[in-house]
């Protein structure tokens, strides 16, 4: 296996298991995912600072601060523009490489059509939900918004909040996006891969965002493997004998020798193989992720308001005063809550017919 190869396994598995600690992580707590959490996100970064710093000067350390903070906290295409570096480059080395095998043993001709369906799924749904209105809370859809979901008292209870940078009422479930500069109806999360927000109107595109990136990977993998298991017939690999380069020795074929020599051989695609192979999982993982919390009636944004108040009804059980019964009054059934992804209210239903007063009511007669 090459150098390179190995590179790009070993920064897509890191990339996943850092998003994996960023998602079940946390600051404070027992366990060994929430020790690593704060070690790669707050003792790591404090030390790599603290070495630049003694090493380069304040100077340098200022800068690469701002960088960082340019990239991962304020609203730019760089992450956007990285991504599609990634999917176009893949495509068009598959394109050049694998596609001249296909079809073969394994398979059909078809694939090279329903590959490509795949990869047009996949940029459409990252334009749409990097375009796309998230549902931005505007002065004349807050009402209608504030109506149409209620405040639970627990995680939204102050039905007269105002946002103090859009100057609009706060609707329960919704929240200011600093990045995008803008409040979210059914706010989710700000996702860097797309350059906006996640919230009422585009967390179903996100959905099919995340859904797609699974499929093109493991579609990569699987095409990627029949070509290469058809390399392996076509030269008869298996029982060839093979001489080592450095030491000049004669070597009976095995697989390990096998897939070295693949690899040697067809150096970009194996490494858009080995990419598709180790982000696979990890994709499937953060789609299953996204699919259960949608199921439960909550949002990334709720869940961390959720941790909240657990911590704080554990320290009223703790002292032993009265502990209130709260539930997520947001979650009406696993089928109702998908739905409400999947198919959610047209923000624009909101700019008619609202009354000037805050609502606690439930929201059934609101959506005709
Ligand atoms: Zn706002």
């Amino acid at each position: 296996m090459g150098f390179g190869t190995m590179l790009m396994l070993a920064v897509s598995i890191a990339i996943g298991l850092m998003f994996l600690l960023a998602m079940y992580g946390e600051e404070e707590g027992p366990g060994i995912v929430n020790a690593l959490f704060r070690f790669f996100f707050f003792r790591f970064p404090e030390w790599f600072r603290g070495m630049i710093k003694a090493i380069l000067g304040e100077r340098v350390l200022a800068g690469f601060d701002y960088t960082l903070n340019y990239v991962f906290n304020e609203c730019n295409p760089l992450v956007q523009i990285f991504y599609m570096v990634i999917l176009l480059g893949s495509y068009v080395i598959f394109v050049r490489d694998a596609y001249t095998n296909i079809p073969n043993d394994y398979a059909a001709g078809y694939h090279k059509f329903l590959g490509l369906g795949v990869f047009y799924v996949c940029l459409s749904s990252f334009a749409a939900t990097s375009f796309m209105d998230p549902g931005i809370i505007t002065a004349r859809n807050a009402l209608g918004l504030c109506n149409y979901y209620e405040y639970d008292e627990a995680i939204f209870s102050n039905p007269n909040a105002i946002c103090e940078t859009c100057q609009t009422r706060k609707p329960a479930r919704s929240k200011h996006d600093s990045r995008c500069n803008v409040c979210v109806a059914r706010f989710d999360h700000h996702c860097i891969w797309v350059n906006n927000t996640v919230g009422l109107r585009n967390h179903r595109y996100f959905l099919l965002f995340l859904l797609s990136n699974c499929l093109i990977t493991a579609y990569g993998a699987f095409l990627g493997a029949t070509v290469m298991l058809h390399k392996i017939d076509e030269s008869n690999l298996m029982k060839a004998t093979f001489i080592d380069m450095k030491t000049g020795e004669r070597v009976s074929a095995s697989w390990t020798v096998v897939v070295r020599y693949l690899f040697a051989q067809n150096g970009m695609l194996s490494v858009v193989l080995c990419l598709c192979t180790g982000m696979c999982p990890i994709l499937f993982g953060f789609f299953g992720w996204h699919i259960f919390i949608a199921a439960q009636g909550t949002t990334t944004n709720e869940r961390d308001k959720w941790k909240q108040v657990s911590y704080y009804l554990k320290k009223l059980k703790k002292e032993g005063k009265e502990v209130p019964d709260v539930r997520n009054v947001y979650d009406k059934g696993v089928l109702s809550n998908l739905r409400e992804v999947l198919f959610p209210p047209d923000v624009d239903q909101f700019i008619a017919n609202t009354m000037d007063k805050p609502s606690t009511k439930r929201r059934k007669d609101k959506r005709t």
